[in-house]
């Protein structure tokens, strides 16, 4: 659970202003913007992504299959990402994982974003 999560509660407040989708490059804002970790092939990194409610689940799916196929390397990605959104404790989990049970540990969280439990701020 982040910082965030734990001062304010479940319900953090999505952010207001409005996000250009870098999928289809519409502007997208409210319930329409989703802020999601996304695997980058040519950055080989895990990029906080913006993505309107056409696009995201997409994405979404493509960080899945790299979850799935987790390598050390892309590990190491992932709990940068989850450091630079202030959930020091899940990022722990990952590190201190099996590399298979790391697998699901993060699958189960991107599960939680799919659903709405979990909303990243940008
Ligand atoms: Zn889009």
């Amino acid at each position: 659970m982040g910082i965030f999560t734990r001062l304010f509660g479940a319900s953090v407040p999505e952010q207001a202003r409005p996000v250009v989708c870098s999928g289809c490059y519409e502007i997208a804002s409210g319930d329409n913007a989703h802020v999601i970790p996304w695997w980058n092939t040519s950055g080989e990194d895990f990029f906080t992504t913006y993505r309107c409610g056409k696009c995201w689940l997409t994405s979404l799916d493509e960080t899945e299959a790299k979850v799935r196929s987790l390598d050390e390397s892309a590990r190491g990605k992932f709990c940068e990402f989850l450091e630079r959104h202030h959930d020091s404790d899940l990022r722990e989990r990952v590190q201190k994982a099996a590399l298979g049970d790391a697998r699901v540990i993060l699958g189960d969280y991107l599960q939680r974003i799919r659903s709405g439990k979990v909303r990243l701020n940008p």
